[in-house]
């Protein structure tokens, strides 16, 4: 028989929001002996849901445990639910999970947290649900809302469907949305959100998106695939960002009226093209955020500007943006990615520099590329459907830049400043200039439109 996963979730009202859930999983799983969660993640900045009335039982009664630390898995902290005695049957876990008070001066982080806001809440599988330890291991899976304490009008759902054989993996990855959601749906894109934003249309927002969503998906010959997109009304200021999983992410914007919505469009576009780019198996010993953001930042500007969403001007804002405010202006730029991944969520004017630098970086190799009358995307997408190991990229450099291809890595990896050539993207001109970086006096770079 296979192993069963059955997740039962009961949102309770509290004034027009949902403060808690009570969650309910029974696993019917051969040889079970421990389930799991990451207690918190991302330097501490995203903890668990608060459990309340934690309890588990089998078939032979209560089942008493201990919780200890597991391990860390990237930016994740384990910890672990023991059994004194051997499962017998099905075991059932079940808690009152508290939605997340936020501490103060906080600012966007990724959006994994269990988080009430006016008319409902939204969460992850990740942050929410104690599970079984094999993340591969797979499991039919069954999810029920109970719905009876909420008004009518409200649901509930994940990005995943109802009943699905899947891994943990897909169950832990996923987001939720539960309230009185508005939802705006098409064969390419879901996109639910609670109260609606007040100083912008999140309709006509949407709909623009999801006609950009059409043209990436294209692009990526993953036409056929459906987008589930939560959005999150965050209560401070430094919001706008978001988190992906595969074929669904969440996003945020200030209540304040503090997001750049033009820059916060884009942001939705960047969570979506996370799906298909994947790089993998690092053999340097770098972390490889310089790809894995880096390359959705390149393609979610320069796919929708060559399918002709974005004009010259704005195209040139995003350039500006990704590059010199995210990358060039920063004053850990010269940092190596070994030393960003250790503060990255520690300090945030770290964060975005690999980001920044891994647009550079593509943007360059692609100026080098167009120079041989080839791009990028012959590698990337043509020759490597876009989930590539780094040993892939050290293969594909090396063969056409030979050492000094690899040595332009390594010093891209270990913090040399990109120096971009006056032309490196096509319609822009490149100017540098001198600024203020940490009390001292550095070169920076700009972007304007060239003529045409
Ligand atoms: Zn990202």
């Amino acid at each position: 028989m296979n192993n069963q996963l059955q997740i039962t979730l009961s949102p309770h009202l509290l004034t027009e929001t949902v403060d808690r859930i009570h969650v309910r999983v029974s696993v019917c799983q051969e040889g079970l002996d421990l389930l799991c969660f990451p207690a918190s993640g991302f330097s501490g900045r995203i903890p668990f849901a608060t459990c309340q009335n934690l309890q588990c039982r089998d078939n032979e009664g209560p089942l008493s445990f201990t919780v200890s630390d597991m391990r860390d898995e990237g930016p994740l902290s384990y910890k672990k639910l023991k059994f004194e005695r051997k499962v017998t049957g099905t075991l059932i876990c079940s808690y009152d999970a508290y939605s997340r008070e936020l501490p103060e001066n906080y600012r966007s982080c990724p959006y994994f947290d269990f988080r009430s806001e006016e008319l409902g809440a939204t969460g992850s599988g990740l942050f929410l649900l104690i599970l079984p330890e094999d993340k591969n291991q797979i499991y039919e899976v069954s999810t029920r809302w109970i719905l009876d304490d909420l008004p009518r009008g409200y649901s509930a759902g994940f990005n995943f469907k109802e009943d699905i054989v899947a891994d943990l993996k897909t169950i832990r990855f996923s987001f939720f949305m539960v309230g009185k959601m508005h939802r705006i749906a098409s064969a390419s894109a879901d996109f639910r959100w609670l109260k609606d934003p007040a100083d912008f249309d999140m309709r006509a927002l949407a709909g623009k998106t999801t006609s950009i969503f059409d043209a990436m998906k294209a692009y990526f010959n993953d036409s056929e695939s459906t987008f589930t997109i939560f959005i999150r009304r965050d209560p401070f200021p430094l919001s706008g960002g978001g988190t992906a999983c595969p074929y669904a992410f969440i996003s945020g914007y200030s209540t304040q009226g503090t997001t750049d919505i033009r820059r916060w469009e884009n942001v939705l576009v960047h969570e979506m093209a996370h799906t298909w780019l994947k790089m993998g198996a690092s053999v340097s010993g770098f972390p490889l955020t310089w790809f894995i953001e880096g390359s959705v930042e390149y393609y979610s500007a320069f796919v929708p500007y060559r399918a002709g969403f974005y004009d010259k001007e704005y195209m040139c804002w995003l350039i500006n943006n990704k590059a010199t405010e995210r990358y060039y202006s920063k004053k850990y730029r010269t940092c190596s990615e070994k030393e960003i991944a250790e503060i990255q969520w520690k300090d945030m004017e770290a964060q975005t520099v690999p980001y920044g630098k891994g647009f550079m970086y593509l943007s360059l190799i692609d100026y080098k590329l167009r120079r041989k009358n080839r791009s990028l995307d012959s590698i990337i997408i043509g020759k490597y459907h876009c989930q590539l190991t780094e040993q892939n990229w050290l293969d594909f450099i090396e063969e056409e830049f030979g050492p000094d291809g690899i040595l332009e890595y390594y010093d891209m990896l270990n913090g040399k400043l990109i120096v971009p050539p006056e032309d490196i993207f096509e319609g822009f001109c490149c100017e540098a200039f001198e600024t203020d970086i940490d009390g001292q006096k550095s070169l920076s770079y700009r972007w304007t439109p060239a003529d045409d």
